[in-house]
């Protein structure tokens, strides 16, 4: 991911009016377990460096596609989409892992995401990034094993998708980065079926000790506000800012379908972000609490979500 303005303002937003006193929903009292989140990162890490489309790569996701039906079980369905692609290095093979969790409405869907591929570092060959990607892949079979789990899957249909080649290997455009999210929202608009998406949510950088999720300002208010409402209750608002500043990540071409999307991204990582794409992107900075913290986001806002719609877009900025 990349962002476009170096000067950034993280305002945290403070507990608002916007408290909702709901009925209770589907999935209103699931929770993570951080510690479990934290080892699958660490088992994935362990793996080494999987740059984008490298045989690395390949491996990778299959080691998440025998980890999806595994933790998901018979709930879960997986499949592997694999493809050919220019980069400027060439054309790559890239592969997106797909898991679905039926619910009981055919139609709507709720998307999941993180990026699974490690950025490539000349100066360190070696990096295997334990916040970017690995957090995210964590968290994300970890949401993935809970909610197979849930005993009521009332509602839309859960999908979660890891994606390859979102980390660019020269510079941000049409063959370089977002390889695995511009794939699937090409699907997505081919088939026409960008409606029935009643959210998007994207995991990247969530890990960290110290956690700050500083949301980019293309954030949909809508999204926003449920987002803050869920981190009231769950006694974490703090957790949560909102940059002045957009940033390129995998939710972006869901955006540009009209699917409301969120990227929950902590890109604060070490003094200064110094850590982000260095080795000291290690497990050690990451911690279970972090992991539990925006697990727990995630689904209270799917609890959210399933409840029906989101209001149209408003034109109001963001809260
Ligand atoms: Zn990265």
């Amino acid at each position: 991911m990349t962002f476009f303005r170096v000067s950034l303002i993280f305002l945290l937003l403070a507990a608002s009016g916007c408290r909702r006193e709901p009925a209770p929903v589907v999935g209103e009292n699931l929770r993570v377990d951080g510690a479990r989140a934290l080892a699958l990162t660490g088992q994935f890490v362990a793996l080494g460096p999987k740059p984008a489309g490298s045989p690395a790569g390949l491996q990778a996701a299959a080691w998440i596609a025998a980890h999806c039906r595994e933790l998901g079980g018979a709930a879960v369905q997986v499949e592997m989409d694999a493809w050919d692609g220019p980069t400027p290095l060439g054309r790559r093979s890239f592969r997106n892992v797909l898991a679905r969790l039926p619910g009981t409405d055919s139609k709507p869907r709720i998307l999941i995401a993180a990026h699974f591929d490690t950025k490539s570092l000349l100066a360190s060959p070696e990096f295997a990034g334990a916040n970017d990607s690995g957090s995210g892949v964590g968290l994300l079979l970890e949401l993935l094993r809970v909610l197979a789990a849930a005993p009521d899957r009332t509602g839309p249909t859960l999908e979660f998708a890891f994606f390859d080649g979102e980390e660019c290997q020269v510079d941000y455009g049409p063959s370089d980065g977002l390889h695995g999210s511009r794939r699937l929202a090409g699907h997505i608009a081919a088939e026409k079926r960008a409606a029935q998406y009643r959210a998007m949510i994207l995991l990247d950088m969530i890990g960290d000790r110290n956690l700050g999720l500083a949301l980019p300002a293309d954030t949909p208010p809508a999204l926003l506000r449920l987002l803050r409402a869920v981190a009231e209750r769950r006694g974490t608002a703090d957790r949560i800012g909102l940059r002045t500043t957009v940033m390129l990540d995998d939710h972006v071409p869901f955006q540009e379908l009209g699917i409301p999307a969120i990227d929950l991204i902590d890109f604060d990582y070490g003094p200064g972000n110094s850590w982000w794409h260095t080795n000291e992107d290690t497990l050690d900075k990451l911690s279970a609490p972090s992991l539990q913290i925006t697990g727990d986001l995630v689904l209270g806002l799917l609890s959210e979500l399933r409840r029906g719609p989101l209001p149209a877009p408003d034109k109001d900025s963001v809260p």
